[in-house]
């Protein structure tokens, strides 16, 4: 039942243990380490001890034990299911399809491994430059520090873990206080892929305790964090030379232009609002319809939202479950009061059962409201009507997120316009914002974040570039 700290590869004790509960029904799951400062300096000092080991490492080898990672976890499938529903309520199929997404990204992680290069570079295009041939190289940074969220506890650590292995890096890991189990098992099946000691370490504990002593340190090179943005822009500002990735959170909002045919667009839509109880950092959030359609959309939104089945996360026809505390859920309750009291209209939801809150749909909401201006991170979306794209696009701007929007639109002027236009890190062209596979280029701009992740691109967040210059 107790769960330790992975540091050196070895599972360590440490001082303190917290009860780790279901948000779903309290029952008790675990005790989990709670790492102190020493802690967290005894897993820096063994990620900096294996650093060489990665760094010398050869790319066939990394690809290997990422491949061998793979293996295991599509063996143990049904386990990181059952861990995922447990420590996050999130409910069994959407679990199932979260570990289909991290095995993947693992794969994608085998393959940039073995892709890892730098170029040439004419330096002869400037005078002085000539005589010589020049390229570069991509070096592993060293140590890693990865924070990480509760909402998607394997593939946000995959998101991290994946592309720092594969560029020949270390890893101190941080996973979210309500979900570590997950991440406790990742470590133990990268033992088992063979991954050297040291290469992975898992300190789990409170947040501001084991993130301070990160930022702090001077050995760690890279900040890779995901969560919320108070505490990563908190990060950034104690980063000093640190390299510092922050994926954030978002308000994401969809256009419905006129003319779309409704109902082929409408479960996506839903799908969109309401996975994982809105949790979900492209989750969505206001949706702009065009006037035209607007009534009907609205009908036929509301009908569907009522079919989506609420109960227990281990329940494989369970739509939504709880959310992660029962404080999120009374913070959701009252923003939806306020937006009622403001005026909003509640068109279906509003309550609680417990601690899942019902999927709520609100109309016509002042953007000044909290669940318009503000990340839900809740089963609430809000259904505006517009009378042009133009005017919905200035909505969706008038945000200080910019992760992802999409657009409806049967017409590509408008759809190349609004692309333009939107002030986001990606524009999904007839698909809801919530849209992600995971080798992509996915990052915000405004206060969602810094860098992109995907792959690749994290990969160039994890590397430094060197140049060689050799002289003829
Ligand atoms: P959070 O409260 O910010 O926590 C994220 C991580 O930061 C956790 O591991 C947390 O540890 C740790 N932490 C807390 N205080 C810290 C501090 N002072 N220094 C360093 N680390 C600290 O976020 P969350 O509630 O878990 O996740 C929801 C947020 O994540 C939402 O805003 C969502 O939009 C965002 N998100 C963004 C993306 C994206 O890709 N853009 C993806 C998913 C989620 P404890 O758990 O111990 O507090």
């Amino acid at each position: 039942m107790k769960k330790h700290l992975l540091i050196d590869g070895q599972w360590k004790e440490t001082k303190e243990y917290r009860p780790l509960y279901s948000p779903y029904n309290n029952e008790l799951l675990a005790e989990i380490a709670y790492a102190d400062a020493q802690d967290v300096d005894d897993a820096i000092a063994a990620a900096e001890k294996a650093r060489p080991v990665m760094a010398k490492m050869p790319a066939h080898q990394r690809a290997s034990i990422l491949e061998k990672l793979v293996e295991l976890l599509t063996k143990n499938e049904e386990e990181c299911t059952r861990l995922l529903a447990l420590e996050a309520a999130k409910p069994w199929t959407t679990a199932k399809a979260e570990v289909a997404r991290t095995i993947m990204t693992y794969k994608f992680a085998a393959e940039e491994a073995r892709r890892i290069h730098g170029e040439t570079i004419p330096l002869d295009a400037a005078p002085g430059g000539e005589g010589r041939i020049t390229f570069t190289l991509r070096e592993p940074v060293g140590v890693v520090a990865a924070i990480t969220p509760f909402n998607f506890p394997m593939n946000l650590v995959a998101h991290k873990v994946g592309p720092a292995i594969a560029a020949g890096n270390t890893v101190v890991l941080k996973p979210a206080s309500q979900t570590p189990l997950t991440s406790i098992f990742l470590a133990e099946l990268l033992q088992e892929a063979g991954l050297p000691d040291g290469a992975i370490n898992v300190v789990t504990g409170s947040g501001s305790v084991v993130g301070d002593r990160l930022i702090q340190d001077d050995r760690v090179k890279v900040i890779t964090f995901t969560g919320s943005p108070a505490v990563g822009i908190g990060l950034r500002n104690k980063a000093g030379l640190k390299k510092v990735t922050l994926e954030l959170g978002s308000n994401s909002a969809l256009i419905v232009d006129k003319g779309v045919d409704i109902d082929s667009i409408i479960p996506r839509t839903v799908t969109g609002a309401f996975s994982f109880a809105g949790q979900v950092c492209i989750s969505l959030q206001r949706v702009y319809v065009h006037e035209d359609l607007y009534e009907a959309f609205v009908e036929k939104f509301v009908a569907q939202t009522k079919t989506l089945k609420l109960g227990s996360p281990l329940d494989p026809e369970t739509d939504v479950s709880a959310v992660i505390s029962p404080k999120d859920a009374e913070r959701a309750l009252s923003w939806i009061e306020e937006a009622r009291q403001s005026g909003a209209v509640v068109a279906a939801g509003g309550g609680r059962e417990g601690n899942i809150v019902e999927p709520t749909v609100l109309l016509n909401v002042d953007p000044k409201q909290k669940v318009s201006c503000q990340e839900v991170f809740a089963p609430i979306v809000l259904i505006n009507k517009v009378a042009s794209v133009e005017e919905a696009i200035a909505y969706v701007n008038d945000s200080r997120y910019g992760l992802q929007a999409g657009i409806y639109t049967n017409d590509i002027f408008k759809a190349l316009h609004a692309a333009e236009e939107l002030e986001v890190g990606g524009v999904m062209i007839n698909d809801i914002p919530t849209f992600r596979v995971d080798h992509m280029p996915y990052g915000g701009v405004k206060e969602s974040g810094i860098g992109r992740e995907g792959l690749k691109y994290a990969i160039e967040e994890m590397t430094e570039m060197k140049l060689i210059s050799i002289k003829k």
